[in-house]
């Protein structure tokens, strides 16, 4: 059986997950705070906080923008239903987009979207392949006539929608790390980036997130950092490795916070895959997204993914095979007959309005034609570290046959 992408654990990971276990110290602490400052290295940001999923992390950057009832946040029909249900948690509006054929978000359509309600706006870095990040920032800039703060809103101090003056950029970069846009790593396009280190993810530490700060002047990135740290954990004034200090035992709980921090087992192992993430885990997702590229190539049964273009490059996170001409049907069928060969498939993703949910909400999937057509046809073959040449091979083999088997 070929899974579909099993998390990368050797014996450097387990080693130190178990040092981890051993030095005592097994909440946040220093193996966090340490993956932090390399993680903000990668980025090419001054700071990055490390928390325990993605979805906690971006629930965290909504409130801390004072998004709510009666706001808007514009994001892609064609996304993880993260994306949306942190929209719905701050209760803020969900207002959808259309795709472009990369499947990221069509910026045309976001300009489209924007209200004077409009507070947030999150692109998706579907597959590992960034949105278009220029534009979308250009587009939010634009929307600074239309954009009107909330007035009373007591943030960390300050208001920063006054401050920002336009709507959010907050990237969903959950597949996208490492990914490049003008040749840099990701971090430094968006206000705010996201990034999930769940166990399917390129960088895993079993679950986790991390947020890359880039605000202009006034923000302070400092005081962003300890707002978001402080907001992990319930508000509080001390961590708890500050309040182990002898007579350090005193505390303040300046507003209600949330419980997501990161834990220093987590961070041990995202220590592990960060050291060794350009060196190994992205050379050997790019083989592999080449193996396929190859194979498919020059075969009109096929629509191949973006990997590169002049100017990004993918994370060669998801290998995103479309088949030219099959309906959902045909696709399914395809997806039943390549599992009788004991080969794990995938589809990313189900669009909202077709969950039960989003549906409900009203949102309507004939008014998404492009996120329709692209997910009806789209097959995600495996990727992932231990995934050989020889299995390569094999995936191809039996996706080909299927594909003959169903479209003749
Ligand atoms: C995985 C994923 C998320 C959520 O990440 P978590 O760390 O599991 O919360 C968000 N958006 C997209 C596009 C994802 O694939």
């Amino acid at each position: 059986m070929i899974p579909f992408s099993p998390p990368r654990i050797d014996d450097r990971t387990i080693k130190a997950v178990e040092d981890a276990l051993r030095s005592g110290w097994i909440t946040t602490g220093p193996r966090t705070k340490e993956f932090e400052r390399k993680l903000a290295a990668y980025c090419g940001v001054e700071r990055m906080v490390a928390l325990n999923s993605w979805t906690n992390a971006c629930e965290l950057v909504l409130r801390w923008y004072g998004i709510g009832p009666g706001d808007e946040v514009i994001i892609p029909a064609y996304t993880y239903c993260a994306t949306a249900n942190i929209v719905m948690h701050v209760g803020a509006k969900p207002v959808l987009v259309d795709v472009l054929d990369d499947l990221t978000m069509d910026p045309e359509a976001v300009r489209k979207a924007i209200t004077a309600r409009t507070k947030c706006i999150i692109p998706v870095d579907i597959g590992g392949l960034p949105a278009r990040m220029r534009e979308i920032m250009r587009i939010a800039e634009d929307a600074c006539v239309l954009f009107t703060p909330a007035v009373n809103l007591r943030v960390a101090g300050s208001n920063p929608q006054m401050r920002l003056g336009r709507p959010l950029v907050l990237s969903d970069a959950a597949h996208s790390f490492g990914a490049r846009i003008d040749g840099k790593t990701l971090g430094t396009q968006a206000d705010i980036t996201g990034f999930s280190f769940h166990a399917v993810k390129n960088l895993t530490t079993a679950e986790g997130g991390a947020l890359a700060f880039h605000l202009p002047q006034p923000f302070e990135l400092e005081e962003l950092y300890t707002f978001f740290n402080t907001m992990s954990l319930h508000g509080q004034s001390k961590d708890a490795l500050a309040k182990t200090q002898p007579g350090a035992w005193r505390y303040d709980v300046a507003f209600p916070g949330y419980k997501c921090n990161m834990t220093d087992l987590q961070a041990a192992i995202g220590l592990v895959e960060l050291d060794r993430y350009d060196t190994e885990t992205l050379p050997r997702r790019k083989a592999i997204c080449a193996r396929y590229q190859s194979a498919f190539e020059g075969d009109d049964r096929f629509v191949l993914p973006i990997l590169r273009d002049p100017e990004r490059e993918t994370s060669y996170h998801l290998y995103m095979l479309r088949i030219a001409k099959a309906t959902e049907e045909q696709r399914d069928a395809i997806i039943t007959a390549i599992a009788a060969h004991q080969v794990s498939v995938n589809v990313h993703f189900i669009p909202l309005p077709m969950l039960s949910f989003y549906k409900g909400q009203g949102h309507r999937m004939a008014d998404f034609p492009n996120a329709y057509q692209q997910y009806a046809r789209e097959i995600s073959l495996p990727v992932y570290y231990d995934l050989s040449d020889a299995q390569v091979d094999e995936v191809i083999a039996v996706v080909k046959q299927a594909v003959s088997e169903v479209m003749g």
